[in-house]
């Protein structure tokens, strides 16, 4: 069960599309398939098996096993570093393939693939391989003499994991790596409308010679597979990237199931502010950046600019050439920044909001369909948007509330930094934030004032994986990325050792 992929240099690259369970490619024990298509031109790209509730079991059972004979405490942390890095070895010189793949099945750029996505993925395999030794507790003084406490890090165990379309490769590597270094096997579900880079990655890991039932991948619906996995008895935790909405029924089900422990990284709406004192070039370029990367499909999008109100003009101008001089096109090309968006789902639900921008009264600056109109004609079925700002945008505007995880900027201005902090914190999402200000005690203030889990200064958007990352208020709990990324998958275990104290008995009031 494979299906070949064509290249961008009219190659092929084969991907298995089965079930990925104790190290063996299977198809759906109930014969479950699904078809995902190529978004730039919506042919169907290939058919792979769905996992049904049974697979689940099986796949949970397998990591059980892994974790109980071989993983977890039964293996030296030196181990699992070796096999990280092997594995990460193993993407870097399979890295062309990898993105060849990603291109076809998201739609994002094979470059952006290559050099953005599974650069910074191997990046933190080897990270987190790099911490698998470094798991520790601590000694906590207690009577000398007589009593001594410490605390051991230990895996959580089985844990299932649900990602996201966006970043298919970076979001599977976020989770795995920490989990796997310290110690904990996993049952991983990609997103259906991106099933394919994570097959690849299963292939690696066998090739690596990770035993069998430490990484199981299994594709299908989140209504059918990610249900499963959610509310699973026998799974420890469950790490989920994803919208806001499917997060909140992710913890439902935790909660009505086995109280499994849960970290989220949902939704985000995050504001850019940026004040008349910065340097507008440099601002204006990061601030299209942080809309425009990946097509405006990441949960921390600076999708809010603030502009202070004496700048407006001249930095919207800026804003406008910048969009119009970003390339939308064909993934394939290198000169292309933005592909098409990932389904027709997202492309409708995109123009959608859009229309509601020019429905409520917001300014169009740029955008609409005659900025695609230079598309070659094999594209027409393709799910592409043009890069659009909107002027004139207040609170009760839907491109202004809500999220919507496009190439859609929202603008509006502001008189004083108070002003700019009230707007900026209006919302229900923490997930980022942005500050441009060549004073630093006024970034500094925006640092302190602003409510979001990252707060970029003078940039926008860049992230590192020595660096932890993740949301405050509905934007989720839990980090991921850095040494914090790790703790998420340890639990701490308390000792407390008596080695010279003596209790003596009867018990009363005058015992020591
Ligand atoms: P989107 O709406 O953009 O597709 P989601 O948050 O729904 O984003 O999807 C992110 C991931 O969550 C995907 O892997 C998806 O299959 C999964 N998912 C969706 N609904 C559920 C659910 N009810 N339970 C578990 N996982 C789900």
């Amino acid at each position: 069960m494979s299906v070949s992929i064509k290249t961008s240099t009219n190659g092929e690259v084969t991907v298995k599309t089965g079930l990925f369970i104790n190290n063996e490619f299977r198809p759906s024990k109930t014969g479950s398939e699904f078809t995902t298509p190529n978004p730039a031109t919506g042919e169907p790209l290939a058919t792979l098996s769905a996992a049904s509730p049974e697979d689940v079991d099986e796949a949970v059972a397998a990591a059980r096993k892994a974790f109980t004979t071989v993983w977890g405490k039964k293996s030296k942390p030196s181990q699992r570093a070796e096999l990280l890095y092997k594995w990460a070895d193993l993407m870097e010189a399979d890295k062309q393939n990898l993105a060849e793949i990603e291109s076809n099945d998201n739609g994002k750029p094979v470059w952006f693939a290559r050099d953005i996505d599974i650069t910074d993925s191997i990046g933190c395999i080897r990270y987190y391989a790099g911490l698998a030794e470094k798991v520790e507790g601590k000694t906590i003084e207690q009577e000398e003499g007589v009593k001594l406490a410490f605390t051991r890090a230990e895996p959580i165990g089985v844990c299932g994991q649900i990602i996201p379309w966006n970043y298919p490769i970076q979001m599977f590597a976020w989770k795995v790596g920490p989990a796997l270094a310290a110690g904990n096997t996993i049952v991983i579900k990609p997103a259906e409308q991106t099933p394919m880079s994570a097959l690849r990655l299963a292939e690696l890991a066998q090739k690596a010679g990770f035993p069998p039932g430490v990484i199981n991948v299994i594709n299908g619906t989140g209504a059918v597979t990610g249900r499963a996995i959610s509310s699973h008895m026998d799974i420890d935790k469950v790490a989920f990237t994803g919208s806001t909405v499917t997060g909140r029924s992710i913890m439902e089900s935790a909660a009505k199931s086995n109280l499994k422990k849960v970290s989220l990284e949902l939704g985000g709406k995050s504001p850019v502010v940026v004040f008349d004192n910065a340097d507008l070039e440099q601002a204006a370029n990061w601030v299209s950046m942080g809309i425009l990367f990946n097509h405006g499909q990441e949960c921390c999008a600076g999708s809010r600019l603030f502009v202070q109100d004496t700048i407006k003009d001249d930095f919207l101008a800026r804003l406008k050439k910048n969009f119009e001089a970003h390339v939308v096109g064909d993934p394939r090309d290198i000169k292309t920044f933005q592909g098409p968006l990932v389904s027709k789902q997202q492309q409708e639900r995109v123009q959608s909001f859009i229309k509601a921008g020019l429905d409520q009264g917001a300014k169009l600056i740029t955008g609409g369909e005659e900025r695609l109109a230079h598309l070659d004609p094999k594209f027409k079925n393709g799910y592409y948007v043009a890069p659009t700002i909107f002027a004139d945008c207040k609170k009760g505007m839907k491109i202004v509330d809500e999220e919507i995880f496009g190439p859609v900027l929202s603008v509006q201005s502001f008189k004083t930094e108070e002003e700019a902090i009230q707007l900026a914190n209006d919302t229900t999402y923490g997930l980022g934030a942005g500050v441009f200000s060549s004073d630093a005690s006024q970034c500094m203030r925006m640092v302190h004032a602003l409510e979001a889990g990252t707060v970029w200064c003078n940039e926008y958007v860049a992230l590192s994986n020595a660096v932890p990352f993740g949301g405050m208020k509905q934007s989720g709990f839990g980090r991921e990325l850095g040494i914090e990324g790790l703790k998420e998958y340890t639990q701490t275990k308390a000792i407390h050792w008596n080695y010279g104290g003596k209790l003596s008995w009867p018990i009363d009031g005058t015992t020591e």
